[in-house]
């Protein structure tokens, strides 16, 4: 009897500790730390639900955990999902089905969460936001502004007019009520010192403020009043000027129109002038989202039309015209104004690498959708980090403008932004090196979005599925 208990003892201890389980093990795989910018070789992952359970050397975490899903990630490599920081939705009630068809050509790009940055659908917006995340819905995370903070009778749809401070203050509290992520504010009829009261309203609530600073303004004014990001890449351009208060005050009188004003501000670009107020951005926390391809886009429509993008069969035909009238615009514009907008275009990109230099975090963002032309859902997003790097900015730094800052920004480096165990799993394989070419990020060879697994023929299959939505739109609108 002894000896049979023995036996037993033997054959248990003999048994290896069974593994503990995940739902997805992915194994080999050269992980990108994006917040070092650098590469970790031969490591492996484990995911279960929408959480990462485990990273490590490949050898240790297999032996650990067994999972109902292996794959191979030999010869790839892995970064956090990518996060588009400035899209839109909108173009009034008729386009939301085309707006929404929208949604799984972010996650066909490894873009995983999306910030959308208000339009004319605040609503509906915030609702797809409530789906999303409860899974009804298919797409990337989506984190909102809803409803602007605007002037009364703006240029803007979707927005909540307001026109003392105690309405701006009735404004963040029905927003807070309507938990945003953040509140956006524009300028096309807010008053300049509303504006700044805006900004400060929000901080007080506890949200970040972000939005278009009045042309009246220095954009250090809105930096002191607690703006924590600064949308397009113009307005760290106009921090830069030698002179800048002096024109916004001659603008305030109304002495100068925007475009006089605009000619002022490109030709006093004052080196000294930018590194003490990007000082200033990086040492307030200011992010700054450039939205600089889509500027490219606009300003160089004289030399490429867009016309024949390969990408526009996967927009609807609503959508897209909504895009004709910047091109109409730009055809009446007189070879100086063509000559000036490039040449304004090169000088604001050139505060790029300064802003880098300085410390500014950069938020990777595009502006695509309504109210812009030619941007497209995910492949925009690539197209901007890609001309971060061709405008002097490191493969690393344009990397992490579009993984690491936006979780950052807004305060969820706890969950995203890394390949760490507790971390979201949100996660895009690629074929190749994106810290040696940034154009490594459009080689997607599988997208995990909070866990689910999407090989590229997952991927193919959304793009698939909405050109063919797009294609029944075309018929019918005879396009
Ligand atoms: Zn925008």
């Amino acid at each position: 009897m002894k000896s049979l208990i023995a036996a037993l003892a033997a054959i248990l201890a003999a048994t290896p500790v069974i593994a503990a389980d995940a739902d997805l093990l992915l194994r080999h795989v050269t992980i990108v730390d994006v917040e070092k910018g650098v590469l970790v070789a031969g490591q492996a992952v484990a995911t279960a639900g929408d959480t990462i359970l485990a990273v490590g050397p490949d050898a240790e975490i297999a032996a650990e955990w067994q999972a109902a899903e292996t794959v191979d990630g030999e010869g790839r490599y892995l970064i956090p999902g990518l996060w588009d920081m400035h899209v839109h939705f909108g173009g009034g009630p008729d386009l939301i089905a085309e707006n929404k068809a929208l949604l799984p050509l972010y996650v066909a790009h490894g873009i995983t969460t999306i910030r959308d940055a208000s339009g004319d659908l605040p609503y509906d917006v915030l609702a797809w936001r409530q789906e999303i995340a409860e899974g009804k819905l298919f797409g990337p995370t989506l984190l909102s502004s809803g409803p602007k903070i605007e002037g009364l009778k703006p240029l803007w749809k979707g927005t909540i007019e307001t026109g003392s401070e105690a309405e701006v203050d009735a404004a963040v509290t029905k927003l807070k009520g309507l938990k945003v992520d953040f509140v956006k504010i524009t300028d096309s009829t807010l008053k300049p010192d509303l504006f700044l009261y805006a900004v400060g309203a929000a901080r007080k609530a506890g949200l970040n403020a972000s939005g278009h600073i009045p042309m009246a303004l220095t954009v250090g004014q809105a930096v002191d009043a607690g703006i924590s990001s600064i949308e397009h890449l113009d307005y760290a351009f106009k921090a830069g000027v030698k002179d800048e208060a002096a024109i916004a005050a001659d603008y305030a009188a109304g002495k100068i129109d925007r475009a006089a004003a605009t000619r002022r501000l490109d030709a006093g670009f004052d080196r000294d002038t930018a590194m003490k107020a990007y000082r200033h951005f990086a040492e307030k926390g200011v992010f700054v989202s450039p939205t600089l391809n889509g500027g490219r886009i606009l300003d160089y429509l004289d030399q490429d039309d867009h016309v024949d993008d390969p990408f526009l069969a996967y927009i609807g035909p609503k959508l897209r015209a909504t895009y004709q009238w910047r091109v109409d615009r730009a055809a009446k514009a007189t070879p100086e104004e063509i000559a000036f907008r490039h040449a304004h275009h090169e000088h604001v990109a050139a505060v790029m690498p300064l802003l880098a230099e300085a410390g500014v975090k950069i938020l990777a963002g595009t502006d695509a959708g309504f109210l812009n032309s030619f941007i497209y859902s995910g492949p925009g997003l690539h197209d901007e980090i890609a001309y971060y790097v061709e405008k002097g900015l490191t493969p690393a730094v344009a990397l992490a403008s579009a993984t690491r800052t936006g979780p950052e920004w807004f305060g969820k480096l706890d969950r995203y932004g890394a390949i760490k165990a507790g971390k979201a799993a949100d996660l895009v394989i690629l074929d190749r090196n994106p810290l040696a070419d940034i154009r490594a990020t459009q080689a997607i060879r599988a997208v995990i979005l909070r866990g689910q697994f999407h090989d590229r023929a997952a991927l193919d299959r959304m793009l698939e599925e909405t050109k063919a939505k797009v294609d029944v739109w075309n018929a019918k609108e005879g396009r």
